[in-house]
């Protein structure tokens, strides 16, 4: 497994303020990376460093294979969506991105085709000739995260790409970084968990500066150990008891769950455990593997 990202033993303080403690962290290329933190863990410090707008006090820090953020070595490979962007107000989104464009170094003719594929990808070539002032602050946040995918950059942060963003357009928001994994590591920071439940398939947690837990999503989620089936109707859970025998069954409300065994494979139990569950009349609405990465995370605090 190759790594886009290694941060060793990274400190940094602002005064008193001790923004990271010692963070070390590994992102492995090609994922959709979760940072995951509350408010003041971190974050924000984190993709500083790397993108180098931030000097860390101490530690190690490897982008790309080629040691902390030099302009003559990542300039154009690593791309950075900041938490609280200003764009120009006055300029087009067309206009700004192909600006962006020419400073990546793109010859005017690429620029402006490259600005045309990145509003398409983030679904604002129709106001693409509107003023960045008369956006709605979605669509800035949209134009925003256009920007770092103008290029061919390796490693793209995204600081808290989705806040603002109306409930459909966070589920697209997913769909453009699922896409864009197939080419480049991107890492999204956020403090919503759901939003990158379905994104993501490697999840770091930071709190106060240091990195708690780091692992592939399917992990940290027991996607191979528990199923989660949301039933239409209430069950007893004597009905189905004997069929789940030795798999530790339990019934919440209209939530059925069960644990898989270690030497299982989902694939091959599953349709035919589902099948005898619906003889013995369950009805199925909806059936997860793993716990949501919600419950992780308390489970992670002990809480
Ligand atoms: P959020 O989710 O709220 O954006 P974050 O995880 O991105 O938070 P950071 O912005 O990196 O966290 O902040 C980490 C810590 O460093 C916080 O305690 C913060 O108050 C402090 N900090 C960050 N920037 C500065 C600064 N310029 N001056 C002083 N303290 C700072």
């Amino acid at each position: 497994m190759s790594i886009a990202l290694r941060l060793s033993g990274v400190r940094k303080r602002y005064g008193k303020n001790v923004a990271l403690d010692g963070l070390d962290l590994e992102v492995p290329e090609g994922s959709v990376f979760g940072f995951v933190g509350p408010n003041g863990a971190g974050k924000t410090t984190t993709f500083g460093i790397v993108s180098g707008a931030v000097r860390a006090d101490a530690g190690t820090i490897d982008v790309l294979g080629e040691g902390p953020f030099d302009p003559s070595k990542h300039a154009g490979r690593v791309a950075v969506l900041p938490q609280d962007c200003e764009l120009n107000p006055f300029s087009s989104a067309r206009q700004l991105l192909r600006f962006f464009a020419r400073l990546q170094g793109l010859s005017k003719r690429d620029a402006h085709s490259d600005a045309e594929r990145v509003l398409d990808l983030v679904q604002l070539r129709d106001r693409g000739d509107a003023r960045v002032r008369e956006l709605s602050h979605g669509m800035k946040r949209r134009l925003a995260v256009a920007q770092a995918f103008l290029g061919d950059p390796r490693l793209v942060l995204l600081d808290e790409p989705t806040g603002g963003l109306d409930p459909h357009l966070v589920v697209e928001m997913r769909e453009v970084l699922r896409q864009q994994a197939a080419k480049r590591t991107v890492v999204v920071s956020t403090h919503i968990l759901g939003d990158i439940e379905s994104t993501c398939d490697h999840v770091a947690f930071l709190e106060a500066g240091r990195c708690v837990k780091s692992a592939p999503m399917a992990e940290l989620t027991r996607a191979h150990a528990v199923v989660r089936i949301r039933l239409a109707e209430p069950l007893e859970l004597s009905d189905v008891a004997a069929l789940l025998e030795g798999r530790d069954p339990a019934i919440d409300g209209l939530l059925l769950s069960y644990a898989l065994h270690a030497d299982e494979n989902a694939a091959q139990v599953q349709p035919e455990l589902l099948a005898a569950l619906t003889r013995a009349g369950a009805r199925i609405l909806e059936v997860k593997l793993g716990e949501t990465l919600e419950r992780a995370y308390m489970q992670l605090r002990g809480g």
